[in-house]
């Protein structure tokens, strides 16, 4: 009956979030969530999404159109983001394959609904087993153990303070080849890696593509950070790029999954604004339109229709020269504000051999903290970060870092 229903295990992150709402002391800091926040800690609107709200509202049509999306969402949002996605962000081989019509899309509910959809279709039809980079962003396992998989193995991505690649690919290729025609998706976080801040180089890249093809596994490209590594949105999908790649250009013969947010680069976390993209082999056969048919099927048992709003916002941002222009200059402003955050801890905490500091990419600064120096912070000092010893660097300040860096300090001496 119902009364046997178990508790679930509470959200390592936002239960933390609730915690931190209760907690008393004044000098509290919240540096769970990679939510951005300004200098003065507020979430603030980026200027160009509020320039693209103003539109919106001026315009009495859309302003006023509460009517349902179509199922993978609206037509002038896919066309913009396909465009920002293989156009603007991949030059090279992008725009061929929208010429040729081999990309499946649909708008999502954020990154997280991408990462739900394309499991679920994942698992209905193209693979038993899911890998995930150990340490990864938790909800990766939820939402493919939600989506179907069973079968759900780490590899090794990040030990003591460094990656471990060869490590890595040593071991997909003694297990995957060892489950013979089991077929394999891989999750590979596109830069920004969550939560150690730490990529692989283009070098490093390239061998783990080749290894990912050679073992016909299929990738799952999850680009929920874009732009927070350098500053420039185009600039960092480099591994999607690399994926299409001339000597890839055709042969990822089980489809190539882009799973992409604008939660952290436009602000709009709580819009659930995303997309899936399925990149098809060339399309004789019709695959591209029976792979559009089963995203329709999942979207619609699952939640109907995608959200309005937030998509209108993300489609104007994109489509209009100016807002994008004025975009790009927020999301480099953003990163110019983490980065300066990430050095200024870095001097005043003097911890140079902790981890690779100055290596690390975007929101987070991965300590290296116990869990148990985690929970000394949280409890002696009202310092709140994730359990895996990541911070969020937005939530650090002017008014705050000084206190901040000392109970750092504090803790790492116990
Ligand atoms: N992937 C990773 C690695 C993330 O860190 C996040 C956000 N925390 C997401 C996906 C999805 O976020 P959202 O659903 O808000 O776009």
């Amino acid at each position: 009956g119902i009364e046997a229903i178990p508790r679930a295990a509470p959200d390592r992150i936002l239960g933390l979030t609730e915690q931190f709402a209760n907690d008393l002391c004044k000098n509290k800091v919240n540096l769970t969530v990679g939510v951005y926040k300004d200098s003065w800690g507020q979430v603030t609107t980026l200027p160009s999404v509020a320039l693209a709200q103003r539109q919106i509202d001026a315009d009495v049509e859309l302003n006023t159109d509460l009517s349902y999306l179509p199922i993978t969402g609206c037509p002038e949002y896919s066309a913009s983001v396909l465009r920002f996605l293989f156009g603007e962000s991949s030059p090279g081989y992008g725009p061929r394959l929208l010429r040729e019509d081999r990309v499946s899309f649909a708008q999502t509910l954020s990154g997280t609904g991408a990462l739900a959809v394309a499991s679920k279709l994942l698992a209905l039809f193209l693979a038993e087993t899911v890998w995930i980079p150990q340490p990864s962003w938790p909800n990766h396992w939820n939402v493919f153990r939600s989506n179907g998989f069973a079968d759900i193995r780490s590899y090794p991505y990040f030990r003591d303070g460094r990656l471990v690649v060869d490590e890595w690919l040593d071991m997909l290729r003694a297990q995957v080849r060892s489950t013979g025609a089991r077929r394999h998706a891989i999750v590979l976080h596109a830069c920004c890696h969550n939560p150690t801040g730490a990529d692989p180089t283009r070098d490093e890249w390239r061998k783990i593509l080749d290894t990912i093809h050679e073992l016909q596994m299929i990738p799952v490209i999850d680009m929920a950070y874009q732009g927070l590594e350098s500053g420039n949105p185009p600039r960092d999908a480099y591994v999607l790029r690399m994926c299409l790649d001339e000597s890839r250009y055709e042969c990822w013969p089980n489809g190539l999954f882009v799973c992409q947010s604008f939660a952290k680069n436009m602000g709009l976390y709580g819009e659930r604004v995303g997309s899936l993209s399925v990149v098809v082999p060339p399309n004789e056969s019709g695959t591209r339109e029976r792979v559009d048919s089963q995203l329709k099927q999942i979207v619609r048992s699952a939640y109907s229709s995608p959200p309005g709003y937030g998509s209108r916002v993300a489609t104007l941002v994109l489509s209009k020269p100016s807002l994008r222009m004025q975009w790009y200059k927020d999301v480099a402003f953003m990163v110019g504000r983490l980065n300066q955050v990430r050095r200024d801890m870095h001097e005043l905490l003097g911890w140079p051999g902790l981890t690779n500091f100055e290596q690390q990419h975007g929101m987070f600064y991965y300590t290296g903290l116990s869990s148990k120096q985690v929970d000394l912070l949280r409890s002696k000092y009202s310092v709140y970060m994730t359990s895996d010893g990541r911070l969020s660097l937005s939530g650090v300040n002017d008014q705050n870092i000084e206190y901040v860096c000392k109970a750092l300090k504090a803790v790492t001496r116990t």
